[in-house]
């Protein structure tokens, strides 16, 4: 360890846990040497010494893979690089199946595990017997093996990451408590520390389950809270295999490793403890909790099934130990929002010693390039809601959150504790007819309506749900009369001022300068001319510009335009989210209702599509735009959030005569699907251009300068190599939910992006990318005889250029 402290350091990192001194690894790799990592205690002394170092490759989705996959590729080289031990071993894993809905998890897991050149199979339960002797498979259905799983030291694996980046250059420092962080003008510029301020240029919290208080320092959310996580270590059992593959038992919520010819023993509780409410002591270091063998008889109980040996082995230690987790089970990456050279690397929900490298080697990046290497949306720490580090809601949300790493992932599956958190003003209005809510960015949304007789739940499983034959009608009701949705959870902004045209033109890639009243959808391209935003903006008046963004994405999107205002201009952004109510009436007798509610001339020459208008409706005046994301006849209406319950009132007693019918978020996502409307996050991303996703319409190459127009024009000159594209699933009832793999003539190309069913056409529907080595053509993607992956079973595709529904999007302008 270095002896003095330095006044000034380019990149200081808070926390010497296994996620910060791999950022401290990746920096110096790529050249950083001026960087300093501070430890209030000892390296590792936080959650990481206690981790029973479990190393898996497959994650729930493709960039949590990509970070857990490259790990595995540090550790199996740092020995070797360092001369220091990390006690990695690749011993293989066997995941192991109680019930049918687990292997079909497991089959669509290992269907996409191919895709990222991860070698996941299914196998006998002979096999897994062999694999691991000791193991009792008889209660068992199937079993899934991947030889390249293992585990590591974690502790010697933290110390390795720290020589490495030593030798790199970086200082590494013991004992030193940052106690502040200093901003000047919303950017990071200095730390305070107990032992004397240290000058910096970008601060990286990796501080592990205080890294909420880091957040706090600079006002910026950082959403987690710590929970009491246990396993067991047994003295050494008989008949055992000497390293035998890591065994998980989703089903029973416990995982099985082999230690010092014992097990070790350990899981993922359905319900958890949470802890440090009160903040976590000062003191601690290499610190266990209280005992529970209360909380560990779920463990033990799947243990004793597991490896009847356990019945009469002796257990030589339980370890309790707290690690953070998060509201969605993910972790935390990404410069925050608000604050500039902030960066956050924590919040690991238990999977960060087999995370720690990718998550290290994606922020080294980021920090470096100003901008992520790669797509990592899923754990992008700009998802969360400043509203999220409310203390209560992660004490609920985190009883939750433990077991949601074993539990079933069904699609669509819906989280239970601290709801509801945000409602639409109709919200029990929506409850009286039907509602099963589900729950996006905090909001409770309709996500379909149980008719009467019909039990308000959720039921979930892998195939058609309970939900599936209501969203098929509320689907059709849209298609052939008339249906009102709630999208209050939007994202709305405002630009406003006199400098604001200029400021989108350069931003976005279509053409801003409209009449008041126009309506623009537009991607805000990164320079590759990828996806950073996907939005629609109406412009209310000279200069004001209305951008309507997903839900989902606000905090990401009004950080990334506020960011790229230039300071000199006079343009201010305003998140109105809460301001407005989104009330969409859409199907092709959308009119006809409209216009029983309003003496506006709703007439195509009076109000065509794309355009927008401030209008009576009952006794409120919202702002009308005529657009539609299910590709029907309709309007939007956006409402100042106080006149909302008299205006859908009003709606639904004009709409009886009509058969209005209320319409949820399932079906929202079939029609718009079925439509071929794409979903920023999925559908189109930052790897990905317009030209490549099919939406070359929103971009005006010759309106002058905007970021990504450069690539643009040299992508129009060399051609393409990926095409989004749509398929439908011939004679098939599969469900398709997104992720499935895309084979063209019997080879995989990729993944879907999104899947759902489409009720006119009858069929599964998805999107996905086709690729080729060529440069892509209509041609080459009609030649191919396709196939897609469901359940393991290759089911023959139609491919689709554009869409199978409206090919010329001719209902929408009706
Ligand atoms: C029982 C158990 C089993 C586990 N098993 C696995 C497993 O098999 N596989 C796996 O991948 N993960 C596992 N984990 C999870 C894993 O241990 C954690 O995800 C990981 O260690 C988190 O690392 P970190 O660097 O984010 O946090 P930490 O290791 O907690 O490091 C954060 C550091 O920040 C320091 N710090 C905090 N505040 C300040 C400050 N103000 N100034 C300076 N320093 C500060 C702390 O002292 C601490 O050392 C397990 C966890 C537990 C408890």
């Amino acid at each position: 360890m270095h002896s003095k402290l330095p006044e000034h350091a380019q990149v200081v990192i808070i926390g010497g846990g296994i996620v910060g001194c791999s950022v401290a690894y990746h920096l110096t790799k790529i050249g950083w040497t001026d960087v300093l990592l501070l430890e209030r205690k000892e390296l590792g002394s936080g959650t990481t010494w206690a981790a029973a170092g479990l190393l898996t490759q497959l994650r729930q989705n493709q960039e949590m893979t990509n970070l857990a996959k490259y790990t595995l590729e540090c550790y199996s080289g740092l020995e070797a690089e360092t001369g220091m031990a990390t006690g990695f071993r690749q011993t293989g894993s066997v995941a192991v199946c109680q019930t049918k809905d687990r292997r079909k998890e497991m089959l669509r897991a290992a269907a996409m595990a191919r895709a990222f050149d991860i070698d996941l199979n299914e196998i006998s339960l002979k096999e897994a017997e062999d694999l691991v002797p000791g193991m009792s498979t008889k209660d068992l259905l199937t079993a899934f093996y991947n030889p390249n799983d293992g585990f590591t030291n974690p502790i010697e694996t933290t110390q390795a990451l720290a020589r490495g980046a030593k030798v790199g250059g970086a200082q590494i420092f013991e004992n030193i408590k940052v106690t502040g962080i200093q901003l000047e003008k919303a950017a990071v510029c200095g730390v305070h520390t107990d032992k004397g301020d240290v000058q910096c240029e970008t601060v990286v919290n990796c501080a592990g389950m205080w890294g909420r208080q880091i957040g706090q320092m600079v006002n910026v959310s950082i959403p987690l809270h710590a929970a009491e996580h246990m396993h067991a270590v047994t003295l050494p059992i008989k008949g055992l295999k000497k390293h035998f593959p890591t065994v998980r038992d989703f089903d029973g919520v416990t995982y099985f490793k082999s230690e010092s010819d014992g097990i070790l023993l350990g899981g993922f509780e359905a319900i958890s403890k949470p802890w440090g409410m009160k903040g976590i002591p000062d003191n601690f270091m290499f610190r266990e909790l209280q005992e529970d063998w209360d909380q560990f008889e779920t463990f033990m109980n799947c243990g004793l099934k597991r490896f009847p040996a356990l019945e009469t082995a002796q257990i030589r230690h339980l370890s309790v130990v707290p690690e953070s987790f998060t509201p969605d089970c993910a972790f935390m990456v990404g410069e925050a929002p608000g604050v500039k050279n902030f960066f956050v690397g924590c919040g690991m929900n238990s999977v960060g010693i087999q995370s720690a490298a990718g998550v290290g080697r994606a922020l080294a990046h980021w920090i470096d390039r100003g901008y992520p290497e790669e797509q990592l949306w899923p754990v992008d720490v700009r998802r969360y809601f400043p509203w999220q580090q409310n203390a209560k809601y992660l004490y609920d949300r985190t009883v939750e959150a433990v077991g949601m790493l074993y539990h079933h992932h069904y699609p669509n599956r819906q989280r239970t504790s601290a709801r509801p958190v945000i409602c639409s003003p109709i919200h029990d209005r929506l409850a009286d007819h039907g509602a099963v809510f589900s729950q996006a960015a905090g909001w409770e949304r309709a996500d379909w309506f149980a008719p009467k007789g019909v039990e308000p739940v959720h039921q979930y499983n892998w195939d058609r749900p309970n939900w599936f034959e209501h969203q098929k009608k509320e689907h059709l009701a849209v298609r052939d009369g008339v249906g009102l949705y709630d999208l209050t959870s939007m994202g709305k902004l405002m630009i406003q001022g006199r400098d604001s045209e200029a400021v989108l033109q350069h931003l976005c890639a279509n053409n801003i300068d409209v009449v008041p009243g126009q309506i623009v959808y537009t991607p805000v391209l990164n320079k590759n001319g990828g996806y950073e935003i996907d939005v629609t903006i109406t412009r209310f008046s000279e200069d004001t510009f209305f951008i309507v963004t997903s839900g989902a994405t606000v905090v990401h999107d009004f950080d990334y335009l506020k960011r790229r205002i230039p300071s000199y201009a006079n343009a201010v952004i305003t998140d109105v989210t809460h301001a407005y109510t989104m009330l969409a009436i859409m199907g092709p007798q959308s009119r006809d209702l409209l216009h029983a509610l309003t003496d506006a001339d709703l007439s195509n020459e009076a109000f065509p599509y794309s355009t927008a208008q401030e209008i009576d409706v009952a006794y409120a005046r919202p702002w009308a735009l005529r657009m539609s994301y299910v590709g029907e006849l309709g309007w939007e209406l956006y409402i100042p959030t106080m006149f909302t319950t008299a205006v859908f009132d009003a709606i639904v007693a004009e709409g009886r005569a009509l058969g209005l019918k209320l319409i949820g978020m399932q079906a929202v996502n079939s029609l718009r699907l079925e439509t071929g409307y794409r979903h920023w996050e999925s559908d189109i991303t930052p790897d990905d251009t317009p030209y490549e996703a099919g939406l070359s319409f929103g971009v005006k190459l010759d309106k002058g300068d905007f970021i990504g127009r450069s690539a643009l024009l040299r992508q129009k000159e060399l051609g393409i190599h990926k095409r989004l594209v749509m398929f439908t699933l011939e004679n098939s009832d599969a469900m398709l939910f997104g992720s499935e793999p895309i084979y063209r003539n019997g080879q995989w190309m990729n993944n879907t992006t999104s899947g759902s069913y489409g009720f006119v056409v009858a069929r599964p529907i998805a999107m996905g990318y086709v690729k080729n080595r060529e440069v892509i053509t209509d041609e080459w993607i009609l030649d191919g005889d396709y196939e897609i992956e469901v359940q393991g079973k290759h089911t023959p595709a139609k491919v689709y250029i554009h869409k199978p529904y409206d090919p010329k999007n001719q209902r929408a302008r009706m």
